[in-house]
């Protein structure tokens, strides 16, 4: 595999668990000063401790991406320990499945604050020190559903095809900034331990069972896109099980 070798400093929201802690050991693990944010932080320092023992440069964050001063303490923090942000992984998210009749609207409300506000306010937060710097990247995590709509999944679904919306126009607007979405299918992770009607939560984990695939994989995919030269964006990447339609 071509690409860069130099050590960058990369943010992950969503750290704590699932793709955003599997993306931090990949990263660790190439040799890159990783931040990670979380409201979780007893599992942000757990998995701090576990990197830095094999000689990683981590910082751990409390971070809710739904409030733009907490996203700005989280790349203030960044900037304090590393002077540059080079990557940022917006992959905080959220996925409480259920039939819109259900109007399960505080559930929402909460999707469009993580996954999609979540995203814009990360991009707030770094841009303006990127440009400054003349160079950075911003991987936005959508889904396979932000690629098609399934029952249960509307809401989740419109967020997620914001954030590639959001991220397709961002990239057209930046000739510095490299701008990918990577959209996973089914994923081991803690997704579908939150929310949701009982009967969507319980269809989703069951065919979680049975096809998904390590956060490790999608967590590849990530490194792929940051390890291109400054000049390759890699705009998209769609990684699902093999045996997922
Ligand atoms: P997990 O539930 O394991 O991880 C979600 C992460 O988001 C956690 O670290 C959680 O941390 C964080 N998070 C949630 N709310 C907030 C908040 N308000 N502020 C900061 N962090 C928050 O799920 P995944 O690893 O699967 O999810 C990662 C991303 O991948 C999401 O964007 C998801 O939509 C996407 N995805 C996942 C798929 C899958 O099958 N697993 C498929 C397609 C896309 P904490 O609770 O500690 O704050």
């Amino acid at each position: 595999m071509t690409g860069t070798t130099e050590s960058k400093t990369v943010l992950i929201t969503g750290a704590s668990s699932g793709i955003g802690a599997a993306t931090a050991r990949r990263m660790a693990t190439l040799g890159h000063h990783v931040v990670i944010g979380a409201r979780r932080t007893d599992r942000l320092t757990a998995l701090a401790d576990e990197l830095r023992s094999d000689g990683a440069t981590v910082t751990p964050v409390e971070l809710d991406v739904t409030s733009i001063e907490s996203m700005r303490s989280f790349t203030e923090a960044a900037l304090a320990e590393h002077g540059r942000i080079d990557v940022l992984v917006n992959n905080a998210g959220v996925m409480p499945l259920a039939p819109i009749a259900d109007l399960r609207i505080a559930e929402w409300e909460q999707m469009i604050d993580v996954n999609l506000r979540g995203v814009l306010y990360g991009i707030a937060a770094v841009l303006p020190q990127m440009r400054e710097q003349g160079g950075g990247h911003i991987v936005n995590l959508s889904s396979v559903s932000g690629h098609r709509v399934d029952p249960t999944a509307a809401v989740y679904s419109a967020t997620k095809f914001a954030v590639a919306a959001l991220s397709e126009g961002l990239r057209q607007e930046s000739q510095d900034i490299r701008v990918t979405v990577v959209s996973p299918g089914f994923t081991r992770s803690e997704l579908t331990d939150h929310g949701g009607a009982t009967e969507a939560r319980a269809a989703a984990r069951a065919a979680a069972e049975e096809l998904a695939i390590p956060a490790s994989s999608v967590a590849d995919a990530i490194a792929y896109a940051i390890g291109q030269p400054t000049d390759v964006d890699v705009n998209e990447i769609i990684v699902r099980p093999a045996k997922q339609r």
